[in-house]
């Protein structure tokens, strides 16, 4: 059993014998000793757990002398001041020195339930300095790790207040740039830049003083006394976006240039079959479906590179609004359905019910959806095609959604390698011939954008299942 350890620090023989005779019994060990610093000493050595403080020590207009307890080894515990009842404005006095509690001399009635109180609020105090400890020696290992990094790193607070930056964010931006803001120190700029002013989500891309590109994660984290605070590290992305500038413009031209003839193209097409070149025959009216259809596929992939190309290169605002997930599926469910049934696959949806919302662009989740189904029904044969949204096992504040297919699965050699840009698995490539490979990669880079997270699981010959999670909307 616990012994706690009372120390009344006084030079008041009645008051002591009092507290003595009163505090007596299982658990509790007393001590008394003289008013003053030595005394301190002694109830720190006694190992006091509760300081019983008596205002006659000090003069009257004065507090108790809380530093100097703290200083003497009594750090942690909770003082109570022991005073006369017509003595009001001791006890406010003591009160706002830092006592937790006061008791009156002569000791009449029973202290003992204040004192067991006052080592509750003195326990409580010490389990949240200890936390608060942790959470401090947390932080300075997080700066230590990023400290060294070769990348730039800081903290901000929620008022853009430079709090810290790693020695290379300071080779970029100068040392003692500390307290502040970090729009006009990071960018010239007078407001807030639109990464924080708007919350965008947890990453962002962009170029420094430094003149180079970088790829900035961030997370908000909480300091001891309990502030949120934001930090940042980026990731120099330069020769990345160098080479990226160059496919983004090649593609962005490149699809651009082939839009126009195919234009034409659809034109006489539609030209040719509404006879208007002449009666067709059977055979040519099929040749021409031919033509129409190889040439809508062909504006579907333009349409998705062009679509790839500013997602990827992070030029995409996303629309967010509060959702239920329910409402993003009913916008590709009816398409589904008839994809499902086209092939004679079997279409499962089920949401958790009460499922909290998400803050999510519904289109843009919508198109993650109808992705990762239509490649379910596109590599099933038979079987069924499972969507399913729910709460995160172990995270609720996290909504997981799979799509969960009995198709031909992914061989695991390629798994990690579907989600890259053009990856499609060769053996598919025979089984299905559409398909560019730029779904997976879109897919991804959205529900990042969501400060999500997508990801697949499978077995060659028996089937696959990919999830995707993002953040329930908290309110
Ligand atoms: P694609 O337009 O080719 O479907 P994606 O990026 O969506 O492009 O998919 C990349 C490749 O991943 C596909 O070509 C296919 O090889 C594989 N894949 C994706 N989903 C599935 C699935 N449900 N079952 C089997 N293979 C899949």
């Amino acid at each position: 059993m616990k012994v706690y350890r009372i120390a009344y620090l006084g030079d008041d023989g009645e008051t002591a014998l009092g507290l003595e005779t009163a505090l007596k019994g299982d658990g509790l060990r007393f001590m008394r000793a003289s008013g003053d610093y030595q005394g301190m000493e002694k109830a720190a050595e006694f190992g006091a757990d509760i300081v019983l403080w008596d205002r006659d020590n000090m003069p009257p207009e004065s507090g108790i002398p809380l530093e100097q307890i703290r200083k003497s080894g009594l750090t942690r515990q909770a003082v109570v001041a022991v005073l006369r009842p017509e003595d009001v404005q001791g006890a406010i006095k003591s009160l706002a020195s830092g006592a937790s509690d006061f008791i009156y001399k002569p000791i009449r009635e029973d202290p003992l339930p204040r004192i067991i109180a006052a080592l509750n609020t003195g326990q409580k105090q010490r389990r949240i300095d200890w936390c608060n400890r942790i959470i401090e020696d947390t932080n300075d290992q997080v700066k230590g790790i990023l400290a060294t990094l070769t990348d730039p790193a800081y903290i901000v607070s929620p008022e853009y207040q430079i709090l810290w930056m790693n020695r290379a964010a300071e080779e970029i931006f100068g040392e003692g740039q500390r307290g502040g803001a970090c729009h006009h120190i990071f960018y010239d700029r007078t407001e807030p830049c639109e990464v924080c002013a708007r919350n965008k989500g947890p990453r962002w891309r962009s170029t420094l003083k430094n003149g180079k590109s970088y790829r900035f994660i961030s997370a908000v984290v909480r300091n001891s006394k309990g502030e949120v605070e934001k930090l940042a590290v980026g990731t120099d992305i330069t020769p990345d976006r160098e080479v990226g500038t160059i496919h983004e413009t090649f593609i962005a031209n490149v699809s651009h240039d082939l839009r126009t003839p195919l234009a034409a193209i659809d034109q006489y097409v539609n030209i040719l079959l509404e006879g208007l070149g002449g009666e067709l025959t059977g055979d040519q009216r099929k040749y021409i479906e031919v033509i129409r259809r190889s040439s809508f596929r062909l504006h579907n992939l333009i349409e998705n590179l062009i679509d790839a190309n500013k997602i990827l290169s992070g030029d995409f605002k996303l629309k967010m609004e509060v959702l239920d997930v329910q409402e993003i599926l009913d916008v590709v469910l009816p398409r589904l359905q008839s994809q499902a049934e086209d092939k004679g696959i079997t279409m499962q949806v089920q949401v958790t019910e009460g499922l909290q919302p998400v803050y999510a662009d519904k289109t843009r989740i919508a198109q993650v959806v109808a992705n990762l189904a239509g490649n379910s029904i596109k590599f099933t044969e038979e079987g069924m095609l499972q969507i399913r949204a729910g709460f995160m096992p172990r995270d609720e504040g996290r909504i997981i959604v799979s799509v969960e297919d009995t198709g031909i699965g992914v061989p695991k050699e390629d798994l990690g390698k579907i989600f890259d840009l053009f990856y499609r698995v060769e053996k598919d490539k025979v089984y299905v011939e559409e398909g560019a490979g730029l779904g997976l990669a879109i897919s991804r880079e959205i529900i990042r954008a969501h400060g999500g997270t997508l990801w697949a699981e499978s077995m060659e010959g028996m089937g696959s299942a990919f999830h995707f999670s993002i953040p329930a909307y908290k309110g």
